[in-house]
């Protein structure tokens, strides 16, 4: 039988723990697959790996990394994919709103031969404002950087894995996983699920914590926000050289109305503007830096009759 990972992050769910793993295997149990169960906890202060380890204790199945203090999802989960053994891992949340009972229907995407098959989770229940921003948001990500992002499809996917080893293969240690669950590009299979509202304790993102990482979105797959410089510095020279035609003209015409006036500001106006293109094309040289740091490749292979070339 194929061996399925299921991979759960947990940080400070010590209440969901042991409800979300009954449920889990529930499903779990009526499929015709092996599975392993690998939590990492993230650094929880309340009782969290104790949960987990009463659970490992009883059951095999049950394997755990506990991180030394609280590093994020993206990291846990990083965690839990460099270590599952499984042919296919399913991400899921530990606070019970992935629901298992998708399992099995993204098992038979998998099956059909799916690399990726991911729930998409409506937005019954969030609130207006959040829905609102986040569409928003995803239509502006979309449109300035080079990865497709789909509002509502979240870390909630089953990997193949072969998705599982594209995935490693980016070393970059500022992760934003959607951005990088759509850069290795691979079949995708999306199944939809009605919002599920969390059963207990709270969601760990505030506010200002979705900015932050809706700007590490935009920053993590396009230097282009370092472009703006060098364009504003263009308008702002042309327009600046358009004042200084006008005026020119009117002072020759009219004379000088206010002394100094006209050389002052010319001066602010053509620096600022040369300023401004200078700053862009610094900016241009080290969005090139940022981007050869992260190191990632510049393609994957699908398929293929050639044997891989043998790195040294
Ligand atoms: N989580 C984590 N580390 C963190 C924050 C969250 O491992 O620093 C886990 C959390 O325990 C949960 C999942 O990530 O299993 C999703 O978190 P949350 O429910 O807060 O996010 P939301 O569902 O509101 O998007
Ligand atoms: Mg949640």
């Amino acid at each position: 039988m194929k061996l399925i990972s299921i991979v759960v992050p947990a940080y400070n769910e010590e209440h969901n723990i042991s409800s979300m793993h009954e449920k889990l295997v529930q499903q779990l149990d009526a499929l015709p697959y092996r599975y392993e169960i690998m939590f990492i906890n993230d650094g929880s202060s309340d009782g969290t790996l104790e949960e987990i380890l009463s659970l490992a204790k009883v059951h095999k199945y049950v394997k755990y990394i506990s991180l030394t203090r609280n590093f994020g999802k993206e990291a846990a989960i990083l965690a839990g994919l460099q270590r599952v053994k499984g042919e296919a891992v399913i991400l899921m949340d530990s606070d019970l709103q992935h629901p298992p009972t998708l399992i099995g229907e993204m098992l038979q995407g998998y099956e059909e031969g799916f690399h990726q098959v991911v729930a998409k989770r409506s937005r019954v229940g969030d609130p207006k404002l959040r829905s609102f921003l986040s569409s928003l948001y995803y239509r502006l990500i979309n449109s300035i950087t080079d990865v497709d992002l789909m509002d509502g499809e979240g870390d909630f996917r089953l990997l193949s894995r072969k998705a599982i080893n594209s995935i490693l293969t980016l070393s970059e240690s500022n992760r934003f996983s959607k951005g990088l669950f759509s850069w290795i590009g691979l079949s995708k299979k999306t199944i939809c699920y009605e919002n599920v509202l969390r059963e207990d304790g709270d969601s760990k993102w505030s506010f200002g914590s979705l900015v932050n990482y809706g700007i590490d979105g935009i920053l993590s797959f396009n230097t282009k926000p370092l472009r703006v410089c060098f364009y504003t510095g263009f308008i702002v020279l042309f327009l600046s050289l358009i004042y200084i035609g006008i005026t020119l003209i009117q002072i020759i015409k009219e004379g000088i109305g206010a002394p100094g006036y006209f050389t002052t500001i010319t001066a602010i106006l053509v620096l600022g503007g040369i300023q401004l293109i200078s700053l862009g094309v610094v900016g241009e040289y080290i969005g090139r830096i940022y981007n050869e740091t992260k190191r990632r490749p510049n393609f994957l292979v699908d398929v293929s009759n050639v044997d891989e070339y043998d790195e040294q």
